[in-house]
């Protein structure tokens, strides 16, 4: 079995129950793109840690965008039927 190689102080593991039980994380601004992020963590919005790129950021698919898409083909898929139902007439 894998074990630790050394002790974590009561003092180190009771500051991270401490930073996980509080309401209000520790949030610092990120300095690439100066939004809000937890402290000593990879900035969720840029993928950056330390200035340095941790993370490939995929840009979010908003409600909106998903509901056009949607849109978009519901209105492909009625054509196409249009097109099937004259062809079927004639
Ligand atoms: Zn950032």
């Amino acid at each position: 079995m894998p074990e630790p190689k050394q002790k974590l102080s009561r003092s180190r593991s009771r500051k991270r129950k401490g930073v996980q039980a509080s309401k209000t994380p520790p949030l610092v601004e990120c300095p690439k793109c100066k939004s809000k992020a937890l402290a000593h963590h990879v900035c969720p919005v840029c993928g950056t840690y330390k200035g340095r790129q941790i993370l490939e950021v995929k840009t979010k698919i908003t409600k909106r965008v998903k509901k056009k898409k949607r849109e978009k083909k519901k209105v492909e898929r009625d054509e196409t039927e249009k097109m099937r139902e004259s062809k079927n007439g004639k």
